[in-house]
């Protein structure tokens, strides 16, 4: 498969470079040339496949010119080795959990396909690949854990001492192998700076292959298809074939995903953007006016983009017809208040407990089902585990958090960082000697 910059239809790249350079240089975004369409045999049999087979019927259709089959079976069973199971809450109302991989969030979907098909390209002795990563918490985590004993890889992550949480934290730096942290006495804007820094670094990058495993790259978008197909598999085994699906969005990488899967045939009735008070979306859905702006702090943090780096994916998806765009996605923003109180609804009507993110994307699917859309079921996707929110949740509700044990294993470990000023003199030192 060729991919085009959403910039410049002219420019084309193979599949390597697209994922080793996540972004062309016209900073566009890149997209698949042509999209397949997936067999009526195979969509109206979903119910017959695991998560892994899907996946990789997808994924074959989208790169098996790239990969060959038997490789990228493996890639795909490596990568997607945990469940994403759909919860019925009520009738018509199902929650897709897609938090049971190592950083308990749906990021690892992506980071850990990334992390192994960067690897399938470095197989043959190229040189090591040194992932730079700085984080405000979450992000980070997935992209280390997705890397964590990756063969040819190497993930440096720095992240801002004492504004992380606990089990952030833990997640960041008690993982040794390829994965090393540094703790940056300064803030997440620093940790930032130091990172674009050794990117035009000449002495850096002669030494090192330096990649930002970004989150806008290509190869974190395509393994996001495979739970929209796999959440349909498991309706459809409950004889519901017309869904909606309801995203928590920020970037709008998870929802751009889901409108992949539905250009390659998967049947959706309905996709509901979910944002927080940043709601450049769900403005524009109302008023046609695509307006970018400042983002605001919210209690759903991982949603706090003013001006997403995906949308450009999406409306190049229906360059031709943003009517049907606004016809299949609708949006709805609630503010941090509407947030805990919907965290609150979930946990009194279902005694189920929901992070911050997630809570947001139940209360639209509602509201959107309120509108008379009664006959269509609801999924809402739950994109991290309560447990990595603790702060925001009453005693009531943090008490009913079931804790996964992977995070009680944390617990125990060694704590492994090497403190660092935020001068990027002392960064560069320590990549250079180490
Ligand atoms: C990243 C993230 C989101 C937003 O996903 P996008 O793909 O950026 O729209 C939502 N919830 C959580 C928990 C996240 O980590």
């Amino acid at each position: 498969m060729n991919f085009y910059s959403t910039n410049n239809p002219a420019l084309r790249v193979g599949f390597k470079e697209a994922v080793f350079n996540s972004m062309p240089q016209d900073k566009g975004l890149y997209m698949p040339e042509h999209i397949p369409q997936l067999s009526e045999k195979f969509l109206n049999n979903l119910d017959q496949y695991t998560l892994p087979e899907i996946a990789f019927h997808v994924a074959n259709a989208l790169l098996g010119s790239d990969i060959p089959e038997q490789d990228l079976k493996a890639i795909i069973d490596d990568a997607i080795n945990f469940e994403a199971p759909i919860v019925k809450l009520e009738e018509d109302v199902y929650v897709l959990e897609l938090f049971h991989g190592p950083s308990l969030a749906f990021k690892d979907f992506g980071a850990r396909f990334m992390s192994r098909i960067m690897a399938w390209y470095l197989r043959e002795g190229e040189k090591q690949l040194d992932v730079l990563v700085a984080t405000s918490g979450d992000t980070g985590g997935a992209v280390a854990l997705g890397f964590l004993g990756v063969p040819g890889t190497r993930v440096t992550i720095l992240y801002p001492k004492g504004k992380v949480s606990p089990i952030q934290e833990q997640q960041l730096t008690t993982n040794g192998q390829n994965i090393r942290a540094l703790e940056v006495d300064g803030t997440f804007d620093d940790c930032q700076a130091l990172v674009k820094q050794a990117f035009v670094d000449d002495e850096l990058n002669e030494k090192f292959r330096l990649t930002s495993a970004n989150s806008i790259n290509i190869a974190r978008l395509i393994p996001q298809t495979f739970y929209y197909f796999n959440a349909y598999a498991q309706l459809l085994k409950q004889d519901k074939t017309k869904v909606a699906f309801c995203v928590p969005s920020g970037n709008f990488g998870n929802i751009g995903a889901g409108l992949l899967a539905w250009k390659m045939g998967l049947p959706v009735t309905q996709f509901i953007a979910a944002t927080n008070l940043n709601d450049t979306v769900p403005a524009y859905l109302k008023t046609g006016v695509y307006e970018p702006k400042p983002s605001v702090a919210t209690l759903s943090n991982a949603m706090d983009v003013g001006n997403p780096s995906n949308w450009a994916r999406i409306a190049n998806l229906f360059k031709d017809d943003q009517e049907e765009l606004k016809k299949l996605v609708v949006g709805y923003s609630y503010n941090d208040q509407q947030t805990e109180e919907a965290i609150q609804q979930v946990f009194e009507k279902y005694q189920y407990v929901v992070c911050p993110h997630t809570a947001i994307a139940w209360k639209a699917l509602k509201e959107w089902q309120a509108e008379n859309h009664s006959d269509v079921a609801g999924v809402f996707l739950s994109t991290a585990h309560p447990c990595k929110f603790p702060d925001v949740f009453i005693d009531e509700v943090a008490s009913a958090i079931h804790v996964p044990e992977a995070v009680k294993d944390l617990e125990g470990r060694a704590k492994q960082a090497v403190p660092l000023s935020k001068d990027f003199e002392g960064f560069k030192a320590y990549m250079l000697e180490n």
